[in-house]
């Protein structure tokens, strides 16, 4: 993941390289729709970060605190769903339904969807899991076990 802070008062932008097994997807705090898609939740995680007031970064060029905005790209992608919520600073596993759109579009790479690891129960990091993926085009469910054929149309 390629992260591009650049000042908004001189311009100067710096590049850094985050590594990543996952993208941790959030629902934006706003807007949270029943329609919300993998596609759209991209789109928010990728809109550019303003960090202004107390989340001003010190500039060397300007030699002061300045406003700053983030840029995020990727060079490969995967995905993660949750809510971050600031006041516990944890990662909360959204109850929502989701749609799951079978082709994502991730900065410039078009991505097929085949496989989804869902978390059981209210954690983000730990429980059970169990998977869907697509053969050819069917979906199936693994969940130990058992395999069972299951939709990717709607996802909770
Ligand atoms: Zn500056």
């Amino acid at each position: 993941m390629l992260i591009v802070p650049r000042c908004l008062v001189c311009g100067t932008k710096s590049d850094r390289v985050d590594l990543f097994r996952e993208l941790q997807l959030s629902f934006p705090n706003t807007n949270y729709s029943e329609n919300q898609t993998v596609q759209s939740m991209l789109v928010y995680y990728f809109k550019p970060e303003k960090l202004a007031e107390d989340n001003q970064c010190y500039c060397e060029i300007c030699s002061q605190l300045t406003v700053r905005e983030h840029i995020t790209k990727i060079m490969a992608p995967p995905l993660k769903l949750f809510r971050y919520d600031p006041s516990s600073h944890q990662s909360i596993k959204m109850q929502h339904s989701i749609c799951l759109d079978e082709q994502l579009i991730i900065d410039s790479w078009i991505n097929q969807l085949y496989a989804v690891v869902i978390p059981c129960g209210s954690s983000v990091d730990s429980g059970h899991y169990f998977t869907i993926s697509k053969d050819k085009n069917d979906w199936y469910q693994f969940n130990d076990g058992s395999v069972s054929r299951t939709s990717s149309e709607k996802l909770s």
